[in-house]
């Protein structure tokens, strides 16, 4: 499955950008059928579906790449059981420095700048969204899926503090 959940045309700022939406079935079904090379009653059955249904939907799918690439559209997989992940951005608390690490690498125990063990999410990553501390080693292991509250905290003396002259 794709990494990359949207291909967009290079050079091309996204909000000029017309969008199609790829299922991912019909990725699926394209992968099968074009990269994979099979026949469509085989890869029909791989995926659980009439030879009819896969045969609308490889010609959708089809359709949709084609158009994309002969439009310059952006295009975008969409739907089902696959995780559009990216990256996970860290950042460390003693140095500020920001690095990024595909999902599935594990939590990096450091800083690869300064060695700190002192890191967290960077803010605009998803959970721990500012705040200092909290979520820096916060139990072994696990960490992507843990719902439940994110504790933001302030940092004490950055803002709010000697404003009112
Ligand atoms: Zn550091």
């Amino acid at each position: 499955m794709p990494r990359c959940g949207l291909f967009k045309p290079a050079g091309v700022p996204c909000s000029s950008l017309d969008e199609i939406v790829l299922s991912v079935d019909e990725m699926e079904a394209m992968r099968l059928a074009d990269l994979e090379g099979m026949y469509q009653e085989q890869a029909a059955q791989q995926m659980n579906i009439s030879r009819q249904t896969f045969g609308r939907v490889i010609e959708s799918a089809r359709r949709k790449v084609a158009q994309a690439l002969c439009q310059g559209q952006a295009l975008r997989i969409e739907g089902g059981t696959v995780e559009v992940v990216t990256m996970r951005k860290f950042q460390c608390s003693e140095c500020q420095h920001v690095w990024e690490l595909p999902h599935g690498t594990g939590r990096p125990q450091e800083c690869p700048k300064c060695a700190s063990n002192n890191i967290h999410r960077a803010a605009e990553d998803r959970g721990c969204a500012g705040g200092r501390g909290r979520c820096h080693r916060h139990g072994a292991g696990g960490g992507m899926r843990r719902g439940g509250s994110v504790i933001v905290q302030n940092k004490p003396g950055k803002a709010g503090e000697g404003e009112s002259a």
